[in-house]
């Protein structure tokens, strides 16, 4: 049976390419610039040349304020700047805590960003989340504005509906590249709203977030017994654990997203590339889904 998993790099827009895992910041907070360091290390030298940030980041996992983590990699960046070169540097915008939304301000808000990562580009700019309140023609104005002055070279979103996407597409004259959705075996809305199937129609690199769910799918105690049992069959199939068979499972959808590794703990971020060498049928897919689902597809 067909291996669905492809190890190829992925496409972010038509001059980067991206591996197949990711390597996010989320938790990247209340450690030293030396730890900092040396998990960035481990997630480049596995591969993982995705870096990915946001403003927002540092209000929880023990940090503090808004901004802290693109601080720290920032200090990161300026005590390794050969680094810099060897990531496809990513952040976020548009999330300002207590509003709770504001895409009227990505100039602003992307700008504070550079300051704080301390580099002069960003590879990849995203909309953390949908500002209801905005025009999308005013949000594309912003946008514009950051290609031009070079600040971005590429623009993506996260969490919107496909209609938002079509909405803010329409408003700009160049394709936006990344759409980051939640996506794991426990989390399985963008197969079926549409998000995944636009990513396909306008080659969107898919970027899932929370792959393991935030670290529920390292664990059984967090399963239905079905989905435990069902995962437990393939795990013992593949010689793998779970953690690992639940990356390989987002790997496996046709719009070959990139899972973005979320551990702090380094030997947990090589073993991430235990999921490349895992192999899904499409039966053992469906198995997942369905038994995610608690209910057979019709
Ligand atoms: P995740 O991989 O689903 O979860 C990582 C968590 O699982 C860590 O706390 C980790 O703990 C824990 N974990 C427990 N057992 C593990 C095991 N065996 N192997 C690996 N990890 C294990 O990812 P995430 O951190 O929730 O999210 C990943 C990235 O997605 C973020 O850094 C961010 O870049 C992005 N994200 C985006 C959004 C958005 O709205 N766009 C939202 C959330 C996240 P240890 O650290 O102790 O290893």
């Amino acid at each position: 049976m067909q291996n669905l998993i492809s190890s190829q790099p992925r496409n972010l827009g038509k001059e980067m390419q991206i591996g197949p895992l990711g390597y996010g910041c989320w938790r990247l907070v209340a450690m030293s610039a030396a730890d900092a360091q040396a998990r960035i290390e481990t997630a480049l030298t596995a591969g993982m040349n995705l870096i990915d940030t946001a403003d927002v980041y540092g209000l929880d996992w023990g940090g503090s304020a808004f901004g802290e983590a693109e601080a720290l990699l920032g200090e990161v960046l300026r005590k390794a700047p050969h680094l810099r070169s060897q990531m496809i540097l990513a952040s976020k915008g548009g999330i300002i805590p207590g509003i709770p939304y504001d895409s009227a301000n990505l100039i602003g808000a992307c700008d504070a960003s550079l300051t704080r990562l301390g580099v002069e580009q960003l590879d990849l700019y995203q909309i953390h989340r949908p500002d209801l309140l905005t025009h999308p023609a005013e949000t594309a104005r912003q946008l514009e504005a950051l290609k031009s002055s070079g600040k971005v070279r590429e623009f993506g979103i996260s969490n919107h509906t496909p209609s938002q996407v079509e909405a803010l597409a329409a408003h700009l004259p160049f394709a936006l590249v990344s759409h980051q959705p939640e996506y794991s075996a426990l989390t399985l809305a963008p197969m079926f709203n549409g998000v995944f199937d636009q990513c396909m129609a306008n080659n969107l690199c898919v970027l899932a977030w929370s792959p393991l769910a935030g670290g529920r799918l390292a664990d059984t105690t967090h399963l239905s017994d079905t989905l435990a049992g069902v995962m437990a069959e393939i795990c013992e199939r593949e010689n793998t654990d779970l953690a690992t068979l639940s990356l390989a499972f987002c790997l496996a959808h046709p719009s070959n997203p990139v899972a973005i590794v979320g551990s702090t703990t380094p030997a947990r971020i090589s073993a991430a590339t235990q999921a490349l060498d895992v192999s899904l049928t499409r039966q053992d897919v469906y198995d997942i889904i369905q038994a995610s689902q608690g209910v057979a597809l019709p």
